[in-house]
């Protein structure tokens, strides 16, 4: 399989580390606040990459870390731990904030059939590891201290800028080139101390003074821990591509000399009437707002899968309708196939193939989807037997079918239209088809008799 790698700025060809097995560590969310959609649509993307490396016989681990503790609410290594000011402004403790945030996020990863990550891993329950790592690199003589922290020193690491293809004296004015005590602009904070006059909730005792670990080192100490010093795949959205990825990179391969992490893949961004927008800055819905407005959560899962997982998605209201009338639509033709055999299904599993394992085209793999429930070249029972394969990666739920319970009222109405057709009492029989439809329901009359659908 071919996927699309940050690193070369190329589609390669994925070659594990150990055969036949993939490493794989996603970004995981800073549970101070509800996730919404857009993080989101990072998620539905590495769970895509996740089915497709399976469906392609690796045997995936999956790391996600959840940012509990560390993340500032400045890039620069400044302004307030996320965690602890949710934590003021709701009256809570960090770690119930935590604890709350992070069950919403797993009833969002279920409703949108987001398989869970092998492991998932605190921050603020992996502080030994990341004071370890610092600790190497200090031996190594890449830190130095401030008033507020130890810091990483990214003049000791030359290829610091390569990664992001930073312009590192371009660098202006803006969130990460705040300078105070530091030697270079892009330098950041592995450890930064308690303030002096406020006991955190959330701090630790440390070789270099009591306090909390940065936001970067997290996922370096985490992903090395359970996944070996170099492993196969990275994952996250591509806002983490200057900052948060070059700093994990800058700091794992400093510690390590060697090769971090061999594919980074990134996905892009759900935009907001065109614009970025982040979890602190609101303007994207959470999924339970959405189901609030009678959106089914793979409404939304079906919406991501049209455009390319690297390709911005403008979100509206209008393109997650249209989104939801296709699902329905593909959903109403599958319960409709009939139970023939008479073709051969192999040249669809190949378009299958193809298209998921080109950089995961999940438009394309959409497309033959659409082939499969359109073309007479395939009985129905292939075309469903298709159809469940292709859902193992898809994860839209295109088999399942509600099941309501019919009204007795609608079952006697149908009844009676049989009797009326079987005496062609043609006028009674649409009489009882249109008080059907007034009930929300319709009937199709077929070789094998008459098949009643739930109108919506
Ligand atoms: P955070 O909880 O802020 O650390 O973000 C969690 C994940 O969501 C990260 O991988 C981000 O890159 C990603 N992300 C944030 N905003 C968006 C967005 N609008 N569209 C897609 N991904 C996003
Ligand atoms: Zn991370």
């Amino acid at each position: 399989m071919k996927i699309y790698n940050t690193l070369s700025r190329k589609l390669e060809e994925f070659k594990p580390i150990k055969k036949n097995e993939a490493g794989v560590y996603s970004c995981g969310p800073t549970v101070y606040w509800y996730q919404h959609i857009g993080n989101l649509r990072t998620y539905i993307f590495s769970d895509i990459l996740r089915r497709v490396l399976e469906h392609n016989k690796f045997k995936v681990k999956q790391i996600m870390n959840v940012t509990d503790v560390g993340h500032l609410t400045s890039d620069a290594d400044e302004g307030e731990d996320k965690m602890e000011k949710a934590a003021k402004k709701e009256g809570k403790k960090a770690k119930d904030i935590a604890n709350y945030y992070l069950k919403i996020f797993k009833e969002d990863f279920k409703k949108l059939n987001i398989q869970s990550p092998t492991k998932w891993t605190k921050a603020s329950e992996h502080i030994k590891e990341q004071i370890e790592l610092i600790k190497k690199l200090e031996e190594k003589k890449f830190t130095y201290k401030t008033s507020d922290g130890i810091y990483f020193d990214t003049s000791k690491f030359p290829n610091y800028a390569k990664f992001a293809k930073l312009n590192i004296e371009k660098l202006e004015a803006g969130k990460r080139v705040e300078i105070r005590e530091k030697k270079n602009k892009t330098d950041f904070a592995l450890w930064k101390f308690s303030p002096k006059n406020e006991k955190r909730q959330q701090e630790w005792k440390s070789p270099w003074g009591i306090g909390f670990p940065g936001w970067h080192i997290e996922c370096s100490a985490m992903s090395m821990k359970y996944l070996g010093e170099n492993f196969d795949i990275h994952t996250g959205g591509e806002d983490h591509i200057t900052i948060h990825h070059t700093n994990e990179i800058a700091q794992s391969e400093a510690s390590t000399d060697k090769k971090f992490v061999n594919y980074w893949v990134h996905g892009a961004f759900l935009l907001s009437k065109g614009k970025k927008v982040s979890k602190s800055k609101g303007g994207l819905y959470t999924i339970s707002e959405l189901e609030e407005l009678n959106y089914n959560p793979l409404d939304f899962r079906y919406l991501c899968l049209t455009t390319k997982y690297r390709v911005p998605l403008n979100f509206t209201l209008e393109a997650l309708d249209s989104a939801k009338n296709s699902l329905e639509k593909i959903k109403n033709k599958i319960q409709e196939l009939n139970d023939t055999s008479k073709g051969n299904i192999k040249k669809y599993q190949k378009e299958f193939l193809e298209s998921i394992n080109q950089d995961l085209n999940m438009p394309k793999a959409l497309a033959v989807l659409q082939e499969v429930i359109k073309t007479n070249k395939l009985g129905g029972k292939e075309k469903l037997s298709l159809i469940k394969e292709f859902d193992k990666i898809l994860a839209l739920d295109l088999t399942k079918i509600k099941k309501e319970i019919i009204p007795k009222e609608i079952k006697e109405l149908v009844k009676e239209r049989e009797k009326a057709r079987k005496k062609k009492k043609w006028e009674l029989s649409d009489k009882l088809r249109n008080k059907i439809n007034s009930l929300g329901y319709d009937v199709k009359d077929t070789k094998e008799g008459q098949k009643l659908k739930i109108l919506k």
